[in-house]
């Protein structure tokens, strides 16, 4: 599903928007040492990591245009911190990881990816509401510090603070990261793969073969192309979100589960589980119900329109954590798949797991806990 109606693309340069659907049609490198299936965040994080480690040359395929799947509907949150209450703490160790990691890039990359430091604050009823015990890294503000900070809330709540978070334009941050990349094939998808012994020898595609040393799939759920024997659960999660006409500023930082502050204080809101629905089209009654929950929270905003609206789908495995690792059976194939809520976060990270196990031939220990063979041992 292409995901239409985001603000990301709005806020793109023409140049960055081009780039979105760069070579179309076209492998430049018919012979790479590593193939990147997909253009969403992962495998555009993935390729970039792969050729910044110099493990030879890189080719990335998409089907669509970059960013069309999920990474183009995101929130773009980076903040690991929240998670310490929901997600284990090895996955929190990775999204911690992962956001260095992009504080890192962000500073590397000519240019910058556009990352914006961000605090978060998660309204509570009371400090104990939140966690048996507060973790050193969250403070926690009374209702009168929270109705200081966030003047035009309605509600009389206090607050978990948590600093030094961040965002980003999802699309803003893959056009940076995909610049560096000198073989990126839009409109190219894979549809078959032939394998010999344990190795992928060629890739076909919709423009042609591939005979690639290593092939990295990054396709959102796992991929389904001919010959390619895979048996891991998934699923994807709708999620609607909106972003208000500009205003004037409502919010200092993320202020959950209310809405984060844009550009122009405009506000983005929603990132709802619509358990169920398949249907790629925008249901206005969730955008109500999205729009009056803020508009119950800031009365303030009541004139203040909605400028974008749309949906996407978060790709599910059955326990919500991702796959990274090497192909069951194959010597010279990795997946990384089902990145459910945390996939712009832990792009990063993740590439450069794969980098490492793609270079030493060994799994890096961040990796282990993501095998592809915990769905069959159940
Ligand atoms: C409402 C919502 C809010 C979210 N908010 C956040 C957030 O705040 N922070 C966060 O970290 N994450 C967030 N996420 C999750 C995040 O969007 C995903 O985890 C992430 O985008 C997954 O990236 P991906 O590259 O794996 O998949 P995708 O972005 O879906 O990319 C996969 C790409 O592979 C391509 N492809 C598939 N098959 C083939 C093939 N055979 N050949 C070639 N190309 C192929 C597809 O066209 C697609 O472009 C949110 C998601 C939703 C829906």
């Amino acid at each position: 599903m292409t995901v239409t109606g985001a603000i990301w693309r709005d806020q793109l340069t023409a140049e960055q928007r081009a780039a979105l659907g760069r070579d179309v049609g076209t492998i430049a490198n018919p012979r790479p040492d590593v193939l990147v299936v997909g253009g969403g965040i992962l495998g555009v994080a993935i390729a970039a990591a792969v050729h910044d480690a110099g493990l030879g040359s890189v080719q990335l395929i998409e089907a669509g245009r970059l960013g069309a799947g999920a990474t183009g509907g995101a929130t773009g949150l980076l903040i690991p911190e929240p998670h310490q209450w929901s997600d284990p703490e090895t996955f929190v160790d990775l999204e911690r990881a992962s956001l260095q990691r992009w504080r890192y890039l962000d500073q590397a990359t000519p240019g910058g990816l556009g990352l914006v430091e961000l605090d978060w604050i998660g309204l509570a009823p009371d400090a104990g509401g939140l966690a048996a015990h507060q973790p050193a890294n969250v403070e926690w503000l009374d209702a009168a510090k929270i109705a200081a900070l966030v003047p035009g809330l309605a509600w009389h709540l206090g607050g978990a603070l948590i600093r030094h978070q961040a965002r980003v334009n999802p699309l803003r941050a893959l056009v940076g990261l995909a610049d560096g990349l000198p073989s990126v094939g839009t409109g190219v998808a894979a549809t078959a793969v032939t394998v010999r012994s344990d190795r992928i020898e060629s890739v076909t595609t919709s423009a042609g073969e591939i005979s690639p040393g290593a092939v990295v799939f990054a396709t959102g759920q796992p991929p389904v192309i001919d010959g390619l024997e895979l048996n891991i659960p998934s699923d994807r999660v709708k999620g609607h979100l909106l972003v208000t006409e500009p205003a004037k500023e409502y919010l200092p930082c993320t202020v959950a589960p209310v809405a984060t502050p844009l550009e122009d204080g405009r506000l983005l809101a929603g990132g709802t589980f619509d358990y169920g629905d398949e249907s790629p089209v925008v249901r206005e009654e969730v955008v109500d119900t999205i729009m009056g929950g803020l508009r119950a929270a800031l009365p303030g905003i009541r004139g203040v329109g909605v400028s974008h609206q749309w949906c996407c789908f978060r790709p599910r495995h059955p326990d919500r954590r991702p796959v990274i690792d090497r192909v069951p059976g194959l010597g010279n194939a990795w997946l990384t798949s089902g990145h459910f809520r945390t996939g712009i976060l832990n792009a990063p990270a993740t590439g450069l797991a794969i980098t490492r196990w793609i270079s030493a031939d060994k799994p890096p220990p961040e990796a282990r806990t993501w095998s592809a063979l915990r769905f069959a041992r159940d």
